[in-house]
């Protein structure tokens, strides 16, 4: 399962730095971090940033090296995810770069202008559709500007097929590319029709929906307490009349790139950091050469065990977003350490979990009586590659397999320097500046912000979720459609009472509880409008954890009212809220938390529809219209993704002495590079 910026649970991002791997200078870690470039490019929903490795260059020699290899292989199966996008994908990019290397004609064109945006929209994709959406995005430049660009390209290579001419493969071409009709939808949700047919992805082929239902039913072993995750490496087709799976494996679909990323994982595993780990790389790769799903399951125990090592990593068909039957997995790769700093922070909260606990303002019938926060790790990405490049998750909690959650554990990872990268790119946005009323607030984001959204989500996390108790005879279920949202506001309660406590500042989570007033400026901000920027005029708000936030958020204000606790106010016809008294607000905070704690601990439906329908569903549609104004006038793209870092070896005879780390900041140029060096299928 990944965590997605925005979709999260985790939804507050940042982390403190102090420094750099990339263009690193440790005398002066704030001028280099005002220096250091995040957003790099810009075009159609899409923005591009960079992301820094921030100890790269302290780590032992092999962990570098194992980073090294290890991302190697994160790069080699570009390729696949490109292809398992859409059939015709890697024709399309191989094209596509041919252009952009070949074609030295007018680039002032407004046309080759558009044609640029469109390519960059394929790298960033991995294919023609919209990585979010699925729907398929329409070139804005005319099919014949297309030929001309094929035919004036020199000195490069096109994808032709043997006897294939260049005429035929923009004849190929033009209705994939610019008839709307044609694979319109990567992924089709509609049950009403054939999900299979419907769904221009990758991993059927000449299949119906109701055929690749018979096959599984007929292979599924229903009782099998520890089942392979069927189907979850494979292609089905039909052969000769009959349905079957063609396996991705070393010797099966995409062994170019898998040998690739094979030769990677066994110089990997010669530098591994431990015989468990060695054992872990070696696994996988016998996964890979096998295509064998039990092994893929011996492989996921091993890594969930492997708690110990420094770097980690994800490389193989993971998540199942992309398949509309949930099946197949889409490849791809993250390659990571352990943020040994952060993870400690989040230690201490759990290490004081039973403080927080006794402390907490609610109900002792409602208390747990011995709590247990839960753990989880802090990691700095190193690379990322396949379905996880350029759009990243910010958090993953793996293995999927249910089986093995529960008899095994999972690994629960916060990507904190990709949030960092994100909080970083948004400070320069403007966005801000234009919800803020005063300076100050403006001033105490910029310092605290990052510093805060980290403790507010491990607060969240470690601690909000795991308190309290329910009472005998409740379930959550009794809660129904209302329990997420009163869950994540539980959550957030638990963790904005505590912010503005003097704990925060004696366990050094806090250098002072300034920092707590930027969370709670940002909450109160967020919850009653910022927010709306993410609904569509004239709806309600859905989503579970925004109902949390606005529920929250308008609870306090209106009950805050007699003592005027924070106040709305307008300059130059615009709206702002205005905190005037934080700890009396941190008092409603906690009044709350003891409501929404009675009413989980009770299961009491009645109140917690009552009050979710409230506080956390209606939009003032006056304010809303002028959220979405201000905001549109920022012209910011909602969707990011990011360029990697280079790592290169310092080779002396014959021998890795050190691996460099560079931050490049040119997305066509490495999008290029990868289309040579990373190119192994057809
Ligand atoms: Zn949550």
């Amino acid at each position: 399962m990944k965590m997605k910026k925005f979709l999260a649970c985790v939804w507050v991002f940042s982390l403190l730095i102090l420094a750099t791997g990339c263009k690193k200078t440790r005398t002066q870690p704030e001028a280099a971090a005002q220096e250091f470039k995040w957003q790099v490019d810009q075009f159609a929903d899409l923005r591009i940033l960079r992301y820094q490795v921030p100890g790269f260059d302290n780590l032992p020699l092999s962990q570098k090296e194992l980073i090294y290899y290890l991302g190697q292989a994160a790069l080699c199966g570009r390729d696949i995810i490109t292809d398992q996008n859409y059939k015709h994908n890697l024709t399309i990019r191989q094209t596509l770069d041919a252009i952009v290397e070949g074609y030295k004609g007018d680039q002032t064109d407004p046309q080759w202008e558009k044609f640029m945006i469109y390519t960059k929209r394929v790298w960033f994709s991995n294919g023609i559709h919209h990585h979010y959406s699925t729907d398929k995005f329409l070139p804005e430049f005319t099919p014949d500007y297309f030929a001309r660009l094929v035919k004036e390209s020199d000195g490069v290579q096109f994808p032709l097929v043997e006897g294939q001419t260049l005429d035929d493969l923009i004849a190929f071409l033009r209705p994939i590319l610019f008839d709307p009709s044609v694979d319109a939808k990567k992924v089709s949700q509609d049950s009403t029709k054939d999900l299979v047919t419907n769904s221009a992805v990758n991993f059927y082929e000449g299949v119906t929906q109701a055929e690749v239902e018979n096959y599984y039913k007929s292979i599924m072993d229903k009782n099998d307490p520890t089942p392979i995750s069927y189907g979850l490496n494979s292609k089905v087709i039909k052969k000769g009349g009959k349905v079957v799976e063609e396996v991705y494996s070393a010797n099966g679909l995409f062994k170019p790139a898998i040998e690739r990323i094979v030769f990677w994982l066994e110089k990997a595993a010669g530098v591994a950091e431990s015989d468990l780990q060695k054992r872990v790389i070696e696994k996988l790769i016998e996964y890979y050469q096998t295509g064998d799903l039990e092994k893929f399951n011996e492989y996921n125990i091993l890594w969930v065990r492997d708690v110990n090592s420094r770097v980690d990593f994800i490389n193989g068909f993971i998540e199942v977003y992309s398949d509309p039957m949930g099946m197949k997995g889409s490849w791809e790769s993250i390659v990571n350490f352990k943020d040994l700093e952060a993870t400690k922070r989040m230690e201490t909260i759990a290490a004081n979990a039973q403080w927080f606990e006794d402390h907490s303002p609610t109900d002792p019938r409602f208390k747990r009586k011995e709590v247990k926060g839960v753990t989880g790790k802090v990691i700095t990405a190193a690379m990322l590659g396949g379905d996880a490049y350029p759009s990243t998750p910010i958090g993953i909690n793996l293995p999927n397999a249910n089986w093995i959650r529960r008899t095994h554990g999972s690994k629960s990872v916060t990507l904190e320097n990709i949030t960092y990268a994100y909080d970083q790119a948004s400070l320069g946005s403007g966005f801000n500046e234009e919800f803020s009323y005063s300076q100050e607030e403006v001033d105490r984001a910029k310092k605290y912000g990052s510093l805060a959204g980290n403790i507010h989500t491990d607060l969240h996390e470690v601690l909000g979720h795991a308190s309290g108790q329910l009472l005998p005879g409740v379930s959550s279920e009794m809660l129904r459609n209302y329990h997420s949202p009163i869950e994540e506001a539980r959550a957030d309660l638990f963790a904005l009472y505590y912010l503005m406590d003097d704990k925060m500042v004696g366990l050094r989570l806090f250098p002072t509880l300034e920092a707590a007033k930027a969370d709670y400026d940002r909450n109160i901000r967020n919850g009653l409008m910022t927010q709306l920027t993410r609904i569509q005029p004239g709806k309600t708000i859905e989503q579970a954890h925004m109902r949390a936030r606005a529920l929250i958020a308008h609870w306090v204000y209106e009950k805050g009212q007699p003592e005027n606790v924070i106040a709305k106010k307008i300059k130059d016809g615009k709206t702002y809220f205005v905190i005037n008294d934080y700890q009396k607000l941190r008092r409603l905070f906690g009044e709350l938390l003891a409501e929404v704690q009675r009413i989980t601990s009770e299961g009491d439906y009645e109140a917690a529809r009552d009050l979710v329908e409230a506080y956390g569903v209606q939009v003032d549609r006056e304010l809303h219209q002028e959220v979405l104004d201000r905001y549109s006038k920022l012209n910011l793209a909602p969707y990011s993704g990011f360029i990697n870092p280079d790592y290169t070896p310092v080779i002396e005879n014959g021998r890795i002495i050190d691996v460099k780390i560079s931050c490049p900041d040119d997305y066509v140029k490495q999008m290029l590079r990868y289309g040579k060096e990373y190119s192994f299928l057809k």
